[in-house]
């Protein structure tokens, strides 16, 4: 059967107004890729569900297929969201696509540069707020209660609906719901997403280990933080909307939601890569709390099937790698300088 969208193939699972008018872009069905190196590292069965290659390069897709399709046959001129950067180019696309005009808020300055030119490529009328992502968020929802502007942030339910098949996914292709499933944590609206995903579809239920950046992470200290900092962007995230509920998935699991460094993020980024799966570096995050866990020896490991959620592309922030790196050598171009370049090495 031909594919078309995640809206059409699980709609009996969605919660969704009879009103919505699909505006898909064939989000979803992205790949659970096996991790054989970091699998036998770890002592686990460790598989990759790669959400970075969604239409526009993180799994904000499937909450963005839903919400815009939504909006649109409710009548909705105008969507409006706040983002750290990978909402932005996500509603902007779905927008364009249905023929809405898209306005994005963004935090100024801390918004990678693959995000803001998706943005601004599919026409979003782009504005930078002096303050953080949460000042953004709570003028994005005075405005929508205020006016007909429609809000696509993952406080709109539909976002969520259409999230939760990622778990839909995950469990038709396992035939069951993995022992473990680790992901980022920042607005807390995917952790909810995928909760809510394995609790309907009766698969079974994963333990969720939640991951926040250190300078990032709310959920683990018990309180908002006032200056978010981190290299991971996407969770830089200070008052999660979704706390709560994450809060209490993660409990419910029999799971935690854990703070690792900056450090630990890249260097998880780093070993992802090495095994072939180039990740932004919030995506990595799930990754760097099971080594952490692993490394204290909470983790687990033997027999476990295991899910990492990498949930944006590595291209969506290039400049984190390109900044790290000298640039690479330059020689001329003849056979002699190039056979001595690669024999000194
Ligand atoms: C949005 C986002 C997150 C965080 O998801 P929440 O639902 O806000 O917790 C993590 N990684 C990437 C790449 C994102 O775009």
């Amino acid at each position: 059967m031909t594919y078309s969208g995640l809206i059409q193939r699980y709609r009996q699972f969605l919660d969704l107004p009879a009103h919505t008018k699909i505006v898909s872009l064939l989000e979803g069905n992205t790949p659970l890729i096996p991790m054989p190196r970091l699998s036998k590292e770890l002592g686990c069965e460790l598989f990759i569900k790669f959400e970075g290659l969604n239409p526009t390069g993180s799994f904000k897709d499937r909450g963005m297929t839903a919400a815009i399709s939504e909006a649109l046959g409710r009548g909705a001129q105008t969507v409006i969201c706040a983002s750290t950067g990978n909402t932005a180019a996500s509603a902007a696309a779905y927008a364009a696509r249905a023929g809405l005009r898209s306005i994005v808020l963004i935090p100024e300055g801390k918004v990678a540069v693959g995000k803001l030119a998706g943005a601004i490529a599919y026409g979003a009328e782009v504005i930078q707020i002096q303050g953080s992502f949460d000042d953004a968020l709570a003028l994005v929802v005075e405005i929508t209660q205020k006016t007909p502007i429609a809000l696509v942030n993952s406080i709109n339910p539909f976002r969520i609906e259409g999230q939760k098949t990622a778990a839909f996914e995950i469990c038709d292709e396992l035939e069951s719901a993995p022992d473990w499933l680790c992901l980022p944590v920042g607005n807390a609206g995917n952790i909810t997403a995928y909760w809510m995903g394995f609790k309907q579809y009766q698969k079974g239920l994963p333990r969720l280990l939640g991951v926040q950046a250190a300078g990032s992470a709310p959920l683990v200290l018990g309180h908002p933080v006032e200056k978010p900092e981190t290299v991971a962007t996407a969770i830089r995230i200070g008052k999660p909307a979704r706390g709560e509920q994450a809060l209490e998935a993660a409990h419910e699991s029999n799971g935690r939601i854990i703070a690792v460094s900056d450090a630990e993020i890249l260097k998880a980024q780093q070993i992802l890569a090495s095994e072939g799966v180039w990740v932004e570096p919030a995506s990595a995050a799930g990754i760097a709390g099971l080594l952490a866990e692993s490394a204290v020896g909470k983790f687990e490991a033997k027999g476990q099937k295991v899910v990492a959620v990498c949930t944006g592309h590595g291209m969506k922030d290039p400049a984190i790698i390109a900044d790290s790196f000298a640039a690479p050598k330059s020689i001329p171009a003849t056979y002699a300088a190039l056979t001595h370049l690669i024999e000194q090495k």
